[in-house]
Formats: structure tokens, C-alpha cells, sequence
């Protein structure tokens, strides 16, 4: 049984008269003739793909797990934080290393507009060479 989830996304359309359009489906849906016809009739001069909006997920958390050997009064981590990105179309995900809040900060500032059109792959980057 096969389970991972099909990607989703938009393709959005455009014809010579300035009509735009999107159409939402699995990635691997094929394209039908009607997709390619703007609601006056007219065909699709430009088509662009982009993965589905919502299929990423940016989350922030305390990176306190583990406790310190030296202060049992507390945890390591108790003032960092992790990002973790998750893929919720494919399951994938990744958790940036333990960072301040000073660090971590211009993270998510570049990481905000990435979410609507860049990859897993793209996002990861950025936790991974910063
Ligand atoms: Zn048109």
C-alpha cells in the first residue's frame, strides 16, 4: 500500500486578453483541455506551477529536552529555541540546531516570505547554512 499523499499545486493560467486563473490539483493530475481555456474562451498563453500554499509549515519551539548535567534544577536549552519546517503533503520535516532568540529571529524573517513558493529543499537551506 502505497501512502505517501500526492503533491498538491496551483497552476495558475493566463491568456493574450489579460484573464488569469488558477486551478488547484494534485501535481500529477493531467491537464485537461478545459484548464486551458479562460472563462471568455480564450487559450492559455502562460501557465506556471507553484507547490500548494499550506503545504509547509514553519514551527517554533523551546529546544528544552534534555536536562543539564550540572544544574538538575534545570534543562539544557532552557533560552534556545528550534525551528522545525514540516512538509504536511510528504511527512518530511527538519529542526534547525538549538539557536537564541537573537538567532533565531532573522530566521523566521527569511523563512515568512519563502512559505507561499519555495520548496522543502529551499527552506531546509536556510536552517541548514545560515
Ligand atoms: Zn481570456
Amino acid at each position: 500500500m502505497n501512502q505517501m499523499h500526492s503533491l498538491n499545486e496551483f497552476r495558475a493560467y493566463q491568456c493574450d486578453y489579460g484573464h488569469s486563473w488558477e486551478k488547484y490539483c494534485p501535481s500529477d493530475a493531467s491537464e485537461l483541455e478545459m484548464d486551458t481555456r479562460c472563462p471568455e474562451g480564450h487559450d492559455a498563453v502562460t501557465c506556471s506551477k507553484a507547490i500548494a500554499i499550506g503545504s509547509l509549515e514553519i514551527l517554533l519551539h523551546q529546544a528544552a529536552r534534555i536536562p543539564d548535567r550540572f544544574r538538575p534544577d534545570r534543562t539544557f536549552g532552557d533560552d534556545k529555541y528550534c525551528i522545525t519546517i514540516v512538509d504536511i503533503n510528504t511527512g518530511l520535516r527538519h529542526t534547525s540546531s538549538a539557536l537564541s532568540a537573537n538567532a533565531i529571529l532573522p530566521l523566521i524573517t527569511r523563512l515568512i516570505p519563502m512559505i507561499r513558493s519555495c520548496s522543502f529543499d529551499e527552506l531546509r537551506k536556510v536552517l541548514v547554512e545560515p
